[in-house]
């Protein structure tokens, strides 16, 4: 297969802006190739691909960003600045797209999936967030409705948030394994990864932390500098160690130091990267049971799933964590969620597309 995949308009790729769907783009690139595919890929100028072999082409476009959607109002129109980089970026992929068997879209927006019904080439969308926007939400509905099957969503907790949507597409997620190295630490300290913003719950780990008298790790971008420093204020000085936002290598490195990653998403999570990151290292994972977290976290096999928004569950389990072997972590990641089993379901689902698209004429 020839496929175009058009990357997130909120930032360049290795940004961090752009969150999980930065690395989610590049393993899946990774997959793809391995299995033979040609890949090109638009996205925001420097972007880096970290798995891209040779024989993928990035293209890059510069314009002016989206603002993401859960930064925004349920009800917010949507915008289009002058010099959008979104539209300079589908441009460039339709362009790109008449020669090959499928546009693939990782963007949350307006625009490219309107695009769906305008354009002979097929558009598949993996969605990577619940429903985020009023606008957006009712689009989708209306494409789905004549493009049945040009959506997927990486667990069906997200998918749930679409309830017109019968039947979803599940893809799940993966990652290149060989970049994860398993680290046997139990007696290390407590870890946090994510987007420092309100929707990530960043101060309930800290008030386990706290209320544990260790610190906390926190590697990520600081994408609200008010909702950070109004944390920091909370806690006893140094509970919070910020490690910043790091490259995969060595992310992973720090990270499977830990004896125990905490997630606390205050909203839907689509999936949490962060967490399958985590068990490849052979980290556990407390998270509160909610959106894709849920589905991943095996209870008492590979982590604990603590009752939504109760710190004090978080601590209970947070407790018991060395009942965890780290063995069961690491391999849930290679049974469940590697780039080739990614890949291998992506690919089976475009398959689809194109066929029915080819047979509709
Ligand atoms: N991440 C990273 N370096 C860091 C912290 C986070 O590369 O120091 C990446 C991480 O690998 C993951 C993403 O940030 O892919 C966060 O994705 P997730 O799905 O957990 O949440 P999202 O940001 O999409 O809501």
């Amino acid at each position: 297969m020839h496929i175009v995949l058009i990357s997130t308009p909120i930032g360049f790729i290795g940004s961090g802006k752009g969150g999980g769907v930065e690395l989610t783009l590049s393993s899946l690139v990774n997959g793809l190739e391995v299995k033979g595919h040609t890949v090109d890929v638009v996205a925001p100028k420097n972007s880096k691909l970290i798995e891209a072999g040779s024989k993928t082409k990035l293209h890059f476009v510069e314009g002016k960003e989206q603002n993401s959607w859960q930064h925004q109002d349920y009800y917010s129109l949507v915008t289009i600045p002058d010099n959008s980089l979104l539209s300079g970026m589908i441009e460039k992929a339709i362009d790109i797209g008449k020669k090959a068997d499928i546009i693939l879209n990782f963007s949350y927006d307006w625009l490219p999936i309107w695009m769906t019904l305008n354009i002979d080439i097929p558009i598949a969308h993996i969605i990577s967030m619940g429903s985020e926007s009023f606008v957006i939400n009712n689009l989708i509905s209306n494409v789905y409705a004549k493009h049945p099957y040009n959506f997927a969503f990486h667990s069906k907790i997200q998918a749930s948030d679409y309830p017109f949507i019968e039947n979803p597409i599940i893809i799940g997620n993966g990652f290149k394994l060989s970049n994860y190295i398993f680290q046997d630490c139990k007696n290390g300290p407590l870890g946090w990864v994510g987007r420092v913003s309100p929707e990530k719950g960043l101060e309930d780990a800290a008030y386990v932390a706290n209320a544990l008298g260790e610190k906390l790790n926190v590697w990520g971008i600081v994408q609200d500098e008010s909702y950070a420093s109004k944390i920091e204020k909370l806690f006893s000085p140094g509970i919070l160690q910020w490690r910043g936002f790091l490259e995969t290598e060595k992310l992973q490195k720090e990270l499977g130091t830990c004896r125990a990653l905490l997630n606390t998403p205050k909203w839907n999570e689509a999936y949490g990267n962060v967490i399958v990151e985590a068990l490849a290292c052979g980290v556990p994972v407390v998270a509160y049971k909610r959106g894709g977290p849920s589905e991943i976290i095996e209870h008492g096999k590979t982590g604990f799933l603590a009752k939504p928004d109760d710190k004090e569950s978080l601590l209970k389990y947070l407790k018991i964590i060395n009942k965890i072997d780290r063995n069961n972590c690491r391999e849930w990641v290679e049974n469940n969620a590697s780039s080739d089993i990614f890949a291998s379901k992506v690919v089976d689902w475009l398959n689809m597309i194109i066929q029915v698209n080819r047979s509709q004429g």
